[in-house]
């Protein structure tokens, strides 16, 4: 009788496989996929849309953004202007300015770079701006419709991340979705969006028990917190599709909220900081200002 044996294969109790490192998600090539559909939209615009930039006092950062911004409308094809005012500006005339933009047929879209200095109460200002020409959907009537799931300007950032989480081809419906963070400009909106498009979504922030392991469920993590690497691997689903929003300087580097490397070995996909987030905030406001002038002038 023949004698069968069995010999385990002792090398597959050894051999572990490495997961694939995750994907990168180009924010880049999608911003300027945007771009050209900004490009096309306004080649069958009988009109030049306008967009207007103000910027109060001389924070290097806002300077550099506004500058950004304009520029990129005149690129685009869009009547973009800078108005630059001193830092002494009285909340009065900021107001005048912007009831003036307001009743400015030319221009659809209006944004005031914060921050703004401490004598001027931003919400006023953002409540002074025309709810129509809100490119950066921050007025509390874009934000009351977005909540309720209603056409509206949609802040940029958030629009730019449920953009780069579409490019994955995967479904956002059904999905379970954490955003980390709940500020008004990108959590919260983000979220907003991401139930919009029937995810299961919870928002975490500071005072969240447990973070690491609500954040382990999501297949999608949005992480918009404001600290270095402050996501690591372990808080990570196998496979989920990470979207860093942070910006932080660190030895002259910019890094994000998300231990790149580390989490790059067990997500999906995955932003990089920078070049992911980042370049969709700008392409989203070109985007915008061409919606607001549709909405607008029909
Ligand atoms: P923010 O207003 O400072 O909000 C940060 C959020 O993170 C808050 O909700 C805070 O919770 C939460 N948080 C802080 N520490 C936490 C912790 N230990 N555990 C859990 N949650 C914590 O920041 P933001 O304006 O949303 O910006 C977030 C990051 O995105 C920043 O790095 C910013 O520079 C960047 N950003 C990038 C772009 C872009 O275009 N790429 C645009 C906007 C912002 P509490 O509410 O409880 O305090």
């Amino acid at each position: 009788m023949a004698v069968k044996l069995f010999i385990p294969n002792v090398m597959w109790l050894w051999y572990k496989p490495r997961p694939m490192p995750a994907q990168i998600i180009d924010g880049k090539a999608i911003a300027s996929q945007v771009e050209g559909e900004v490009r096309d939209a306004l080649a069958k615009l009988p009109y030049k849309p306008g967009l207007v930039a103000v910027r109060v006092g001389n924070d290097p950062a806002s300077e550099v953004y506004v500058r950004n911004k304009a520029r990129k409308a005149r690129e685009l094809g869009i009547e973009g202007d800078e108005l630059v005012f001193d830092a002494s500006m009285t909340e009065a005339n900021l107001l005048a300015e912007v009831r003036r933009l307001n009743s400015d047929n030319n221009v659809d879209g209006i944004l005031v770079q914060l921050p703004l200095p401490k004598q001027i109460d931003s919400k006023k200002v953002i409540e002074a701006i025309d709810p129509a020409k809100d490119v950066d959907g921050f007025h509390p009537i874009n934000v009351g419709l977005l909540h309720l799931g209603r056409p509206a300007l949609v802040p940029c950032t958030p629009a730019g991340i449920l953009r780069l989480i579409a490019s994955t081809g995967n479904s956002i419906a059904g999905a379970r979705a954490v955003v980390i963070g709940r500020s008004d400009i990108v959590g919260k909106p983000v979220a907003a969006l991401l139930l919009q498009q029937n995810a299961t979504v919870t928002i975490c922030h500071s005072r969240t028990r447990d973070l690491a392991s609500v954040v382990r469920e999501g297949d999608i993590v949005v992480a918009a917190i404001g600290k270095p690497r402050f996501v690591t691997a372990g808080m990570i689903k196998p496979a989920a599709i990470v979207i860093d929003v942070g910006i932080n300087r660190v030895d002259e580097k910019l890094v994000g909220d998300v231990d790149f490397e580390r989490v790059r070995e067990i997500a999906s996909w995955i932003t990089p900081v920078p070049g992911g987030v980042g370049p969709m905030t700008i392409a989203m406001l070109m985007n915008n200002t061409v919606t607001a002038a549709r909405m607008r002038r029909r």
